[in-house]
C-alpha cells in the first residue's frame, strides 16, 4: 500500500529525517517506536504528504509522488495525486482533533460528503455503523465535548474510518488518555488489526506495538537503528540504543 525509500526531511538546517525507508503491504501493521524527538510524526506527516520532503520516494499502491522542483525547492507536482494520497491514508492524532462545532455523527460525515461528495444517506448509514463498530453508537448526537477521551480518540477513529482509506496512520493515539481509557482504544486498534487492516502505528505503548505488529521500527536521531518482528526486537533487540530505549520505557 504503501512504500518510503530514503527519505529525507529538514527544517531549515536542522535534519530530522537522514533517509528512511519504510513498506506496509496491504494487512500489514507496522510500529514506529523512539524517543521524543527521533522524527516519527514527521515520518508520517510527510507519507501523507501533510509535509513537503527533499528527497527520497512515496509511493502510494506502486504509485510514486511525482515531485517539482529539487531538494528545498521540491513540492509534489499534482494535487489530484495528494488528495487521493491523503484520503487514502486517513491519521489519527494524538489530539483527537474533532470539530467542537459538529455533533460526533456530524464529524464522521463530513469529509467523505463534502471531500469526496459521497451521498449523505449512503455516508449517515455507514458512519452509524461505524459509531456503533467503536462501541460508541448511542454518541451520534452528542457534541464531542460530552465524551471522555478514549470515546472521542474513538469518535475519531470511526471519522477516519469512514473515508474508507486503505491505511490508517496512527500518531500516538493512546498518550493523551488516562490508562483506563487507553484500553479501550486499544481494544479498537487490535479489533481493526485483526480484520486487517493496513497500518503504521505510532506509539509509546511497547505493549500495543508488541501485540498488533507485523514489523516494528526503532527510530533514533531521524535514522532507523533497528528494525524486525516485534518477536526479536522486543525479545532479543541488538543495538545497544534500543536497548537502552526499551530499559526506559518498561
Ligand atoms: P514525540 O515522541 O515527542 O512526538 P517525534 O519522534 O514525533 O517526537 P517529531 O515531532 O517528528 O518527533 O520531531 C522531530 C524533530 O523535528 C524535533 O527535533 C522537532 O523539534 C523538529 N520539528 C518538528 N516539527 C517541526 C516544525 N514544524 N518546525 C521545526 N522543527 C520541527
Ligand atoms: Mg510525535
Amino acid at each position: 500500500v504503501l512504500e518510503i525509500r530514503d527519505l529525507h526531511k529538514s527544517y531549515g538546517a536542522l535534519e530530522v529525517l537522514k533517509g528512511v525507508s519504510l513498506a506496509a503491504q496491504k494487512g500489514d501493521v507496522v510500529s514506529l517506536i523512539g524517543s521524543s524527538g527521533s522524527g516519527k510524526s514527521t515520518l508520517l506527516r510527510c507519507a501523507n504528504l501533510l509535509e513537503d520532503s527533499q528527497q527520497g520516494d512515496i509511493l502510494f499502491e506502486g504509485e510514486p509522488v511525482s515531485w517539482r522542483g529539487i531538494g528545498p525547492n521540491r513540492q509534489p507536482a499534482d494535487r489530484k495525486q495528494v488528495t487521493r494520497i491523503r484520503t487514502n491514508l486517513s491519521m489519527v492524532f494524538q489530539q483527537f482533533n474533532l470539530w467542537a462545532h459538529m455533533t460526533i455523527l456530524q464529524n464522521v460525515m463530513e469529509a467523505p460528503v463534502s471531500v469526496l461528495g459521497e451521498d449523505r444517506a449512503e455516508v449517515e448509514t455507514r458512519a452509524r455503523a461505524l459509531l456503533d463498530k467503536v462501541g460508541i453508537g448511542d454518541k451520534a448526537d452528542a457534541w464531542p465535548a460530552q465524551l471522555s477521551g478514549g470515546q472521542q480518540q474513538r469518535a475519531a477513529i470511526a471519522r477516519a474510518l469512514a473515508m474508507q482509506p486503505r491505511a490508517l496512520l496512527f500518531d500516538e493515539p493512546t498518550s493523551a488518555l488516562d490508562p483506563e481509557l487507553e484500553q479501550e482504544v486499544v481494544r479498537v486498534i487490535k479489533a481493526l488489526a485483526e480484520e486487517g487492516r493496513t497500518m503504521i502505528i505510532v506509539t509509546h505503548d511497547m505493549r500495543l506495538a508488541a501485540d498488533v505488529s507485523d514489523h516494528v521500527i526503532f527510530l533514533h536521531q531521524g535514522l532507523i537503528e533497528e528494525e524486525g518482528p516485534p518477536d526479536a526486537l522486543f525479545g532479543a533487540p541488538r543495538s545497544e540504543r534500543l536497548q537502552q530505549f526499551l530499559s526506559a520505557t518498561v
